[in-house]
């Protein structure tokens, strides 16, 4: 089970969305940018992974091409930890963050769904599932208007959802998809790092009688922990996590008591096998961890596996809907849950035609 080859591919998926004109990471978009990422090894078997993303994809993708992807080929693909503190050491000096780290996620993820496709089991069981349904909470993009938002809240709870979550940061869109959602629906917001301490200060008191499940990345810079501490306690959970790159670095944040909910996100983090560390911290500290999702390929049924191993947690989907998906067999939402796959490894198979007609490098 040598690795023989490593091939990724960027497609460009155009997706609709009831939030009429809209942003993903401050740049007008009307496509979703996925990276895939495929490991093939002697055994005749292939496994894939998505690596982050969005308007960085390319980055990623010269990162993992260019520096990453060639010191797995002739590796061993079944010790996975070892394979992957290896490349680490050799790349460190690029960076263990950003597109080095977001290119290792892809790569760690693919040999996940190698190992499982190999010993016949799913992710989810070789981790250990204790979920075989997951409730999923509804992400929307930022809507361009009260409208859009109010339609795309009615559009939320008209499919089943029972959590959603804003990225909104105006008192009155925040309040306004409360009240549209109605009572029988949770709201979390994200805001992705606007305020400084006074201004987030004032938010979290202006918000805290609508009773949101948590306020994500209030602050910048994302890396201030003192100050995402000073706003915890003030009667609104504050989460973050998805722009962290370690371990090492979330037991930082969990040392300056910076956190309520950490959201470590697999594509970015380092893949399954550093989440999987991130985990084993936030147990041992006994702080919720709830994973960011900004994706809808490997790195969502990925995520879906990680959050079938949880008590609690619910898996973040983006409320888009793709024109095409090239893993038409990841299970749809019903009703704001969604099964785990049971099929080995990732247990979603790729449509390679989908792959050919959305590539674009
Ligand atoms: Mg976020």
């Amino acid at each position: 089970m040598k690795i023989i080859a490593v091939d990724s591919f960027l497609l460009a998926l155009p997706y609709r969305t009831s939030g009429g004109f809209h942003y993903i990471a401050g740049r007008p978009s009307n496509t979703l940018a996925m990276l895939l990422v495929r490991i093939s090894t002697d055994d005749g078997l292939s496994g894939w992974g998505e690596a982050f993303g969005h308007a960085g994809a390319a980055a990623t993708k010269s990162m993992l091409d260019t520096l990453v992807a060639p010191l797995l080929i002739g590796e061993r693909a079944d010790d996975i930890g070892a394979l992957m503190t290896s490349v680490r050491r050799k790349i460190h000096l690029f960076g263990l963050s950003g597109p080095a780290i977001y290119a290792v996620s892809g790569l760690d993820i693919a040999l996940w769904d190698l190992l499982g496709k190999r010993e016949g089991k799913s992710i989810a069981e070789l981790l250990g599932r204790r979920r075989s349904d997951v409730p999923v909470y509804a992400s929307f993009l930022r809507c361009s208007s009260h409208d859009a938002l109010q339609q795309t809240c009615a559009s939320a709870v008209a499919e089943g959802y029972r959590t959603v979550k804003l990225h909104e940061i105006t008192v009155d869109r925040i309040a306004a998809a409360r009240h549209g959602l109605g009572p029988d629906v949770a709201l979390a917001v994200d805001t992705n790092c606007p305020w400084d301490l006074r201004e987030a200060t004032a938010m979290v008191e202006t918000v805290r009688e609508l009773n949101l499940l948590w306020l994500e990345e209030p602050i910048w810079p994302p890396d201030d922990y003192a100050t995402l501490a000073a706003l915890r306690n003030a009667g609104t959970p504050i989460s973050a996590g998805e722009n962290v790159s370690s371990q090492c670095e979330f037991g930082r944040l969990l040392e300056a008591n910076a956190l309520d909910i950490l959201q470590p996100s697999v594509c970015k983090v380092g893949g399954i096998s550093e989440m999987l560390k991130v985990l084993d911290l936030s147990n041992r500290q006994k702080v919720d961890t709830i994973p960011h999702c900004g994706y809808l390929g490997p790195g969502y049924a990925a995520t879906l596996h990680l959050v079938s191993t949880l008590e609690q947690a619910p898996l973040e989907r983006l409320y888009i809907e793709l024109e095409e998906t090239p893993f038409p067999s990841i299970p749809a939402v019903v009703d704001g849950w969604s099964s785990v796959p049971a099929g080995a490894g990732l247990g979603c198979d790729v449509d390679t035609g989908i792959v050919e007609r959305y590539r674009v490098a």
